[in-house]
């Protein structure tokens, strides 16, 4: 089991566009198990690879009992129905913040094998689905909040890399 280093907000990798993999080979798939083990110890239940400070469009999730690794992600569908719930990031240590998102998504990918996948998620699954090709993109969730609102966000980040405010993590589930 090997935990990575999660980056944090101000590393200019979370700000970088993740390239597609050409072809999926060993150093993926120990990529994978290495990012499914930190994303567990965090905890948390998504984690991408620029959090890692890898720039290969790959994924990890976790979705109640079941976890996975999706490969160059992309959603081919948005529900128009969508959700407003509290969203944390691993890489924004203390702050949660309602985030609106589409209820349901269909997401094409590869497996670790290389095949084509087509999931249809909804719900909590589609909000990390969702979260995490963001980050895959250079975005982060605080970019879909109204601008008052990620204004308080910059300003409470600010505060806490000066000791000012509190970090208080929110809960795992919220967590990707
Ligand atoms: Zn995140």
């Amino acid at each position: 089991m090997a935990l990575l280093k999660i980056r944090q907000f101000g590393d200019p990798v979370l700000r970088e566009r993740a390239t597609e993999v050409d072809r999926i080979e060993d150093v993926h798939r120990r990529l994978v198990a290495d990012m499914l083990d930190t994303m567990r110890a965090a905890p948390g239940v998504g984690l991408a690879g620029n959090q890692v400070g890898v720039l290969d469009r790959i994924f990890v999730w976790q979705n109640e009992e079941e976890s996975g690794a999706f490969v160059n992600p992309r959603i081919t569908h948005h529900s128009s129905k969508t959700e407003i719930d509290d969203e944390g990031c691993l890489s924004i240590a203390g702050l949660a913040y309602p985030v609106e998102r589409s209820y349901e998504v269909t997401v094409a990918a590869l497996d670790m094998d290389g095949r084509s996948i087509e999931i249809e998620a909804a719900g909590h699954f589609a909000r990390i689905c969702q979260h995490e090709i963001d980050h895959l993109d250079g975005i982060l969730f605080i970019d879909r909040l109204p601008d008052e609102l990620k204004k308080e966000a910059l300003a409470i980040l600010r505060d806490q890399a000066l000791g000012l405010a509190p970090v208080r993590p929110p809960p795992p589930e919220e967590t990707f």
